[in-house]
């Protein structure tokens, strides 16, 4: 099948058009196309908006709703290829679906204003006639810092000013002199990435036969949909394996046939450490670098980058949520890593889960779609169990190794020292597993020294100025800082309320506190610790992975990012400091997520020869997902999880909305929050809880309302909502944001 872009588009000339712009208003634009233009829908223009000139994308037919005499004249067809038509349906779906504007939306696909201007050219040099023919000439003085300048030249390719003078450790006024004097030749550089392309036959391991059957369906998908000259190209298939059963090698496979029949794929990771040993994965098996797309891009790569993918250069592009709405012209394939994972969801600006949506954009393009995990999301695990999702599955871990034998500490009857977090049963078995010369990772889920810090005086507790939340101590940088939004301080000498020297008592451990014991329990052993503060870079985080793959770490201690993807052989034993410590907000998905992430963090026990053990420190052994975890019960556990939210009507059985209002006065706030309550609809089947202040009372600054809509699944939440809110005015800086199917209840 063709690539939906060369499918006929119907092309506009001396008509009116609309044209979106990547601005939140209510729709589209009307505009005329002049005489000497022709547009077609996808087209990028440049268009008129006030006194502005603007770029957006011709949307569909001109709507008549403006005076043909007050309709301006499209400016001008950008040089790009047109947005495919999935896409633009998939925009304004999203829209549609989370109540956005459709505009908001396409600026997530346009999110680089620099990728739409002509290709930026800068200038370099390489060295001038002059430079190599009169080297003799007494007329050009020939400096020991222009030799250098010219040695520089010599070994490599053209280079701009500034680069030159740094490599050469000249001035930039020597090599500015040089130009003038002919010495150096001045040439027009493209900015281009280095871009390799993957190669689909390169050998690949041997599969097992469980990963070759599971790898052969998931291929099959591929060239059904290649194949496929109507709409039946679609599916969503569930690769459910335990962590290290061949998932990332079986999905390869799909990747490999897809570039085999000359379309784009697009993969999806959680925003966190995992995209390292990702990117090495698929450069072992594809012998090129696929191109990232996340948020430490720099702008010169983030214009490449969106420039590759639209014009089909760029074959596979792994990244982050955002990377859902990138303009591919002929993406054939996409995987969702970890798909459970809740960094799909963004709750602010445009709410969506980029999980679920990028399940549309495969049903509107016509393609499949892989959805990778160990702990499938409860939505996933219900739609398999429907038959709407496939599920392949991968029972064993690759090359044997068995999965590791979890046991729950009973902190109600552990006898703790005061100011200690390890259990004398976990102690012993860190003491056991060192002297066996294997590694130990100890889990907790929490940043910094200690989460909360008080005056031992008067009881003074530290709070954020903008947030209603615990300063949190971070003593490797030396400050009280607010995980929420960023402020930060240094501790201070005294107790700001009531003036009393040195009385501050941190309460609780963080990660960093942890490791304080650690070192004094185990001084032998060589500790470190893995959080995202304490990693400043992705090249510190890669240094930190090499050194315990290389042994040179006995004990890891560290937050939910060192839970993922990461494969250490001599890792036999995984401690949970506070197995609990997710439990405590009891927020919808409070069970589901502590299951996974524990979960996660246990299958780094034992990836290899050796057998992996986990001990969970718990003051709840009986919870159900305690059991579920330690007797390896998860789709008991899914299904009693999903038996109870069917009772409840709770999602996926039935449907949220949150309102969240947010503004700087109080009053305001609580006024239209209030107001919201009175005239919030009144339909069978559907309940509003709220108004209340949220948990989070205070987020930067700005006071926070919250209402929360249940429906039943087979209700018009978008309806509801749209006449719901219609009625009630906003004003001054209250802001109401509408966040559908939400995963923050804070
Ligand atoms: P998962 O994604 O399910 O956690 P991976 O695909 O990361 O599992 O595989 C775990 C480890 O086993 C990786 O180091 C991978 O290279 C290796 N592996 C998996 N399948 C095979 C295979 N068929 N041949 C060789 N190595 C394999
Ligand atoms: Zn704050």
């Amino acid at each position: 099948m063709p690539p939906s872009h060369t499918t006929p588009r119907p092309t506009y000339r001396d008509e009116r058009v609309s044209v979106l712009l990547p601005l939140p208003l209510a729709g589209a634009y009307d505009y005329l196309v002049p005489p000497d233009l022709s547009v077609s829908l996808g087209d990028f223009v440049s268009v008129p908006l006030g006194k502005r000139d603007l770029k957006g994308v011709v949307w569909g037919n001109g709507s008549n709703e403006v005076d043909d005499k007050k309709l301006k004249n499209i400016n001008g067809l950008l040089d790009i290829p047109p947005m495919s038509e999935d896409l633009r349906k998939l925009v304004d779906w999203t829209a549609s679906y989370t109540l956005n504007p459709p505009g908001a939306v396409l600026r997530m696909s346009m999110s680089v204003p620099s990728a739409l201007e002509p290709p930026k050219t800068r200038i370099g040099y390489l060295p001038g006639v002059s430079a190599v023919e009169d080297e003799g000439d007494s007329r050009i003085r020939m400096t020991e810092a222009r030799r250098r300048v010219l040695a520089v030249l010599a070994e490599g390719p053209p280079r701009v000013a500034a680069e030159l003078a740094r490599s050469a450790g000249v001035s930039a006024s020597v090599v500015r002199s040089m130009a003038d004097a002919g010495l150096l030749k001045p040439v027009t550089l493209q900015q281009q990435l280095d871009m390799d392309l993957p190669d689909w036959e390169r050998p690949r391991p041997i599969l097992s036969p469980s990963q070759a059957e599971a790898a052969a369906a998931l291929v099959a998908a591929v060239e059904k949909s290649v194949a496929a000259a109507d709409d039946n190209g679609f599916s969503v298939v569930l690769l459910d394996g335990v962590t290290g059963s061949g998932k990332t090698e079986v999905y390869f496979e799909a990747i490999a046939a897809t570039l085999a029949a000359g379309r784009q794929v697009l993969v999806l990771l959680p925003e966190i450490a995992l995209t390292t040993q990702w990117l090495k994965r698929f450069t072992e098996r594809f012998g090129a670098r696929p191109l990232e797309w996340h948020s430490d891009l720099t702008g010169a790569e983030r214009r490449l980058t969106w420039r590759a993918i639209v014009s089909g250069e760029a074959s596979v592009v792994v990244g982050a949520r955002s990377a859902l709405f990138l303009p591919f012209p002929n993406l054939g394939l996409t995987v969702v890593d970890e798909e459970h994972d809740s960094s799909f969801k963004q709750d602010e600006g445009v709410c969506y889960n980029a999980r679920d949506m990028a399940v549309v954009r495969a049903r509107l393009g016509n393609f499949p779609i892989i959805l990778s995990s160990a702990t499938p999301s409860l939505e996933t695990f219900v739609n398999v169990q429907s038959g709407r999702y496939k599920s392949l599955s991968l029972p064993e871990r690759h090359g044997g190794a068995s999965l590791p034998e979890i046991a729950a500490i009973d902190m109600r009857i552990e006898p703790m020292e005061s100011q200690s977090w390890l259990a004398p049963a976990l102690q012993e078995a860190v003491a056991h597993s060192l002297a066996a010369g294997e590694q130990v990772m100890l889990f907790l889920n929490r940043r910094g020294y200690a989460p909360l810090t008080l005056c031992r005086h008067c009881g003074h507790r530290f709070q954020c100025p903008n947030c209603t939340s615990w300063l949190v101590e971070h003593r490797l940088q030396r400050n009280l800082s607010c995980h929420h939004c960023g402020f930060s301080t240094p501790p201070p000498e005294e107790c700001p309320a009531c003036g009393t020297p040195e009385t501050l008592a941190a309460c609780g451990p963080g990660v960093e506190r942890l490791a304080e014991e650690v070192a004094e329990r185990f001084p032998q052993a060589h500790c470190e610790i893995m959080a995202s503060d304490t990693m400043q870079s992705p090249t510190a985080a890669e240094a930190l992975v090499r050194h315990m793959q290389n042994r040179e770490i006995d004990i890891l201690i560290g937050t939910q990012i060192m839970a993922k993807g990461h494969h250490f052989p001599y890792l036999t034993l995984v401690g949970v400091v506070d197995a609990d410590l997710g439990l405590a907000g009891g927020d919808l998905r409070a069970a589901e997520r502590t299951f996974q992430l524990l979960h996660q963090v246990s299958g780094r026990a034992g990836r290899a020869e050796r057998p992996g053990r986990v001990l969970l420190q718990t003051y709840r052994p009986e919870d159900p997902v305690m059991e579920a975890l330690v007797t390896g019960t998860r789709d008991e556990f899914l299904t009693a999880e999903a038996e109870e939210r069917e009772r409840h009507g709770m999602p996926p059985f039935g449907r949220l909305a949150a309102l969240i209002i947010s503004g700087n006065d109080y009053d305001e706030v609580e006024r239209i929050a209030r107001s919201l309550g009175r005239s919030c609809p009144v339909e069978e089947g559907v309940t509003v809880l709220g108004p209340a202040p949220a948990p989070l009372s205070i987020l930067r600054g700005r006071h926070r309302w919250r209402l929360l809509l249940k429906a039943r699944r087979d209700s018009n939440v978008r309806a509801i909502l749209r006449s719901w809110l219609a009625g009630v005015r906003i004003r001054g800086n209250v802001r109401v944001q509408i966040d559908v199917d939400p995963y923050n209840f804070l």
